[in-house]
């Protein structure tokens, strides 16, 4: 069927309505989108529009025509063919979450297929690209064919958005992200939606950090984001739910790409950090309640600890490295991955118990030590990053190690100390330990 010819848009008028508060219409906004994406709207419009919407907001019918209209921005693939449920995760991402890694060969161990697509670092926060190109010659650009193809044999795919999968938000992210305008409620949920909606999948759990290393610092604004997801998803027709988790310090006790990805590897060999380990499995748990294979959390819990009891989640990591050309020896020994050479250690300064790990600061110190991108096209260290010794709450003395860092570049390691050392306080009095997970927001 031919397209309807789109009229002229008068861009400066749609801002200058936002800006002062006004709503804009489905249609506008459908033009809007289609406009950015051939170049009749500029960035410098778009990013304007993004500012009026950063301090005016969207009210729900807007968000929905963005949301939608971005994921129509590219394809929308559809995986009806795959005689299983379809659930993916989205983290609105934090420091030192690896939990991709080891939930989505667990998930599939269950009979779930996991479409996964992730996006790679920026600022303080970690991407999951990076750290599975951590693996040697592990591929995430497959293409839309591949991903189906693997996704019918193995029942699991890890991989970065193609440019065809909702490429409306890639190009708005990067402004964003440039711009000062990332966190906003109505602009977060149609960047994540877009592109879980364009991936084929049944389910989503949304795991929505709040805290010191999340875009949402308060749990009421957490909240509000995760309701708002839950919404906008639930009209387009997916069943989705959110977990609200604790981001006030990182996860487990590595923040850097091979680091990462070796630890969250130990979590497939039952070993690992059991924040990290807690944190997996009640995520894992929602998907499999999405995906109606468990009715319950306990009866989910029970499949997911076998899973990686008898060594079937273990496995289907191994297939999924395979197939994505990566090394499988890796997944077996993930002390082989590659930390980078030059080294220093960060030491406490007094006795005590650790009072205070600042995720934001371990973010920036990780990114100053090369681990991290300021620009997306900035190349990442993969061996760069930080090994704490020790969690909130530990007992520790003076002249004790806190933290390893690890770095391809020795001039980066005085900068990185120095922030890891602003990021652990120590004090008299142990603080009480919260859980990460702090609530489960579903329709
Ligand atoms: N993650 C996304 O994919 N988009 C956002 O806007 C924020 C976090």
């Amino acid at each position: 069927m031919a397209r309807k010819k789109r009229q002229p848009l008068a861009v400066p008028e749609l801002i200058v309505r936002k800006r002062e508060g006004g709503k804009l219409g489905e249609q506008e906004i459908q033009d809007l989108i289609a406009g950015f994406m051939d170049g009749s709207v500029t960035d410098y419009q778009m990013s304007a529009m993004a500012m009026a919407v950063y301090f005016r907001g969207m009210d729900f019918d807007e968000t929905v025509a963005m949301t939608l209209a971005m994921r129509d921005s590219g394809e929308v693939v559809h995986l009806d063919d795959i005689d299983a449920p379809k659930v993916d995760k989205h983290s609105t991402g934090g420091v030192g979450d690896k939990v991709s890694i080891c939930l989505a060969p667990i998930v599939a161990a269950c009979g779930v297929v996991v479409p996964m697509m992730s996006g790679r670092s920026l600022g303080h926060t970690g991407g999951t690209l990076d750290k599975l190109e951590a693996i040697p010659g592990f591929r995430v650009d497959l293409s839309v064919r591949e991903f189906r193809a693997q996704l019918r044999k193995i029942g699991c795919a890890l991989i970065g958005q193609t440019g065809d999968l909702a490429p409306a938000d890639k190009r708005l992210y990067a402004l964003r992200d440039v711009t000062g305008t990332v966190e906003s409620i109505p602009l977060i949920t149609a960047s994540i939606l877009s592109k879980k909606l364009a991936e084929g999948i049944d389910a989503l759990v949304l795991d929505v950090k709040v805290g010191r290393g999340a875009f949402m610092k308060t749990q009421a604004d957490a909240r509000e984001l995760a309701r708002c997801l839950v919404r906008v998803g639930t009209l387009a027709g997916k069943r989705v739910s959110a977990l609200l988790t604790d981001m006030n310090t990182p996860i487990g006790y590595t923040i850097g790409n091979a680091l990462e990805t070796a630890e969250a590897l130990e979590i497939l060999h039952g070993e690992g950090p059991n924040d990290l380990r807690e944190l997996t499995y009640d995520l894992a748990a929602e998907m499999l309640r999405a995906a109606r294979v468990c009715k319950t959390k306990a009866q989910a819990l029970r499949r997911i600890e076998a899973t990686v009891a008898d060594g079937s989640a273990l496995q289907k990591m191994r297939h999924i490295v395979e197939a994505q050309g990566g090394d499988p020896s890796v997944v077996d020994a993930p002390s082989q991955l590659a930390v980078a050479r030059h080294r220093s250690t960060v030491t406490a300064t007094s006795d005590g118990y650790v009072t205070n790990l600042d995720p934001l600061q371990l973010g920036y110190a990780s990114m100053a030590l090369g681990a991290g991108r300021s620009r997306a096209e900035d190349l990442v260290d993969s061996g760069a990053g930080i090994r704490l010794h020790i969690q909130l709450g530990d007992r520790v003395h003076a002249g004790d190690d806190v933290a390893t860092l690890y770095t391809s570049k020795r001039a980066l390691l005085d900068t990185g100390a120095r922030r890891v050392a602003s990021a652990v306080r120590i004090g008299k009095q142990r603080p009480v330990k919260r859980k990460r997970l702090i609530e489960t927001i579903r329709r």
